[in-house]
């Protein structure tokens, strides 16, 4: 079967914007109205001649106080459906708590679990992205979903755990 990664982070960081880039097509739904994608889409994706399926994750948002326990529990699904997890997380904002409470339950995942740090548009964020490998999840993957900046090194790297 094709093998299938699994975007998940917080709300806004910037998943569908970056599952754009990865599919080279502008097809995943994308506003600025944050929570707007469906709980779970999924697109046909190809890089280097590979097939492999990219699932989107969203769902509406949920008020702030539920806002971690929605986002775990978009990880915990996404582990168990995809074979290989990819976290986005905002390289604009940093960590934040939320994103160490996904990390947490990521790390214990029995398949392959990488880290995207969007919104990198320019050079001014890649040193905070160094910040980022506390999370515990490897290699910090600099990206900019909206210019495309990275996101043929972030496909290279996914294709060799997925
Ligand atoms: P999602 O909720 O995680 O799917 O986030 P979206 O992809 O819908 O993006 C949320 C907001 O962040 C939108 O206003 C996007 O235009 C913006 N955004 C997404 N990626 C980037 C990026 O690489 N750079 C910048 N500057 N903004 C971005
Ligand atoms: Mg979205």
């Amino acid at each position: 079967a094709t093998p299938t990664l699994a975007v998940v982070g917080r709300p806004n960081v910037g998943k569908s914007t970056l599952v754009n880039r990865l599919l080279g097509r502008r097809e995943a739904v994308v506003q600025d109205v944050p929570g707007v994608t469906r709980d779970r889409v999924v697109y046909d994706a190809l890089w280097n001649g590979r097939r492999f399926k990219l699932m989107d994750t969203g769902g509406w948002e949920p008020d702030a106080a539920g806002l971690q326990a929605f986002v775990a529990q978009q990880a915990e699904t996404a582990m168990r459906m995809a074979d290989a997890v990819l976290l986005v997380v905002d390289a604009s904002v940093g960590a934040t708590a939320t994103d160490q409470a996904v990390a947490r339950v990521l790390r214990r995942a029995d398949v392959p679990v990488m880290l995207a740090a969007t919104k990198v548009d320019d050079d001014r964020l890649t040193s905070d992205t160094a910040e980022l490998w506390r999370l515990g999840l490897g290699e910090p993957h600099p990206v900019s979903g909206l210019h495309g900046r990275g996101s043929g090194d972030l496909l290279d790297a996914v294709l060799e755990v997925l």
